[in-house]
């Protein structure tokens, strides 16, 4: 039990990675708060963690863009748990669309939720933890396309990179306060987008599994237990990284 007694609010916790970084950190001992714009996933989620975890768990509807749904979904987690130690910036969407004439709805639509929506969570849950000054552990999800480029990617590449350099800079602002800020970067993680972007043949699986040197697809329990690492004392003198998981996608030079 290595997060036990913690409390965790979780981003885009009602389905995908973050629906098993929650679990995950239910199941080691962590009180979770799940937000999602969706309340069916949440009420699923919500269920889980109640079905087969001793943790107590805690949903909030919003939408990870919009300040003032920021505010009220971690005052919702405060409330229900009195603080937050852990937060999780899980939420995010891709858009797969060539630069020359991408549209610039879509274009800010991503940067709106991949990058504002994770600066508004850690602006708004890192201001409570140096109030309260107990410290705090915060693990930003980012992706491969952070450190070298994907075809037709440049908004999701955008936003997941300013991610990344975003938790470089709030390590370096609130590690006097004992907060930890780091990324996980993952690679191909089997869920709904990746599953979508391979039906609509936008993601050819066997071209992408012959350049993965574990050789196969990441799963969300890959991701998981490397959040928890995150989030547990054992990555105390870590801050300000970004940790790749992506079965050796991008050391791969040899293709
Ligand atoms: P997913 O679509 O299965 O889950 C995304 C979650 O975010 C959902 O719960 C959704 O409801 C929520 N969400 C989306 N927009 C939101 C908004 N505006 N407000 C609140 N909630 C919102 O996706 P996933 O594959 O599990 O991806 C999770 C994260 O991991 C994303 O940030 C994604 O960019 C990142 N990632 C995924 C992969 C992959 O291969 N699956 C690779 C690298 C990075």
């Amino acid at each position: 039990m290595r997060l036990q007694g913690k409390v965790a609010l979780v981003t885009g916790g009602g389905r995908g990675i973050g629906a098993a970084i929650a679990r995950r950190m239910a199941s080691e001992g962590a009180n979770v708060c799940v937000v999602s714009r969706t309340d069916s996933e949440l009420q699923a989620q919500a269920a889980w963690i109640r079905e087969h975890t001793a943790a107590a768990v805690a949903v909030a509807v919003g939408d990870v863009s919009n300040p003032q749904d920021v505010e009220r979904t971690v005052a919702e987690a405060i409330a229900h748990f009195g603080h937050v130690d852990i937060l999780v910036n899980c939420a995010g969407i891709s858009v797969a669309h060539a630069s020359v004439d991408l549209p610039f709805e879509r274009w800010k639509q991503c940067l709106n939720v991949n990058l504002d929506g994770t600066f508004l969570y850690c602006q708004a849950v890192g201001r409570r933890m140096i109030e309260r000054g107990q410290g705090g552990k915060i693990i930003n999800i980012t992706s491969l396309v952070a450190h070298a480029a994907i075809p037709e990617r440049a908004a999701y590449a955008a936003s997941k990179g300013g991610v990344k350099q975003l938790t470089q800079n709030l390590a370096l602002e609130w590690a006097k306060y004992n907060i930890q800020v780091n990324s996980i970067s993952p690679g191909f993680i089997m869920t709904e987008i990746v599953r979508d972007y391979i039906a609509r043949g936008i993601h050819k699986p066997e071209k992408m599994v012959a350049r993965i040197p574990a050789g196969r697809m990441g799963e969300v329990d890959d991701i998981a237990g490397p959040a928890v690492f995150l989030a547990s004392p054992d990555s105390d003198y870590i801050t300000g990284t970004t940790l790749l998981v992506d079965g050796g996608f991008l050391a791969n030079g040899y293709v």
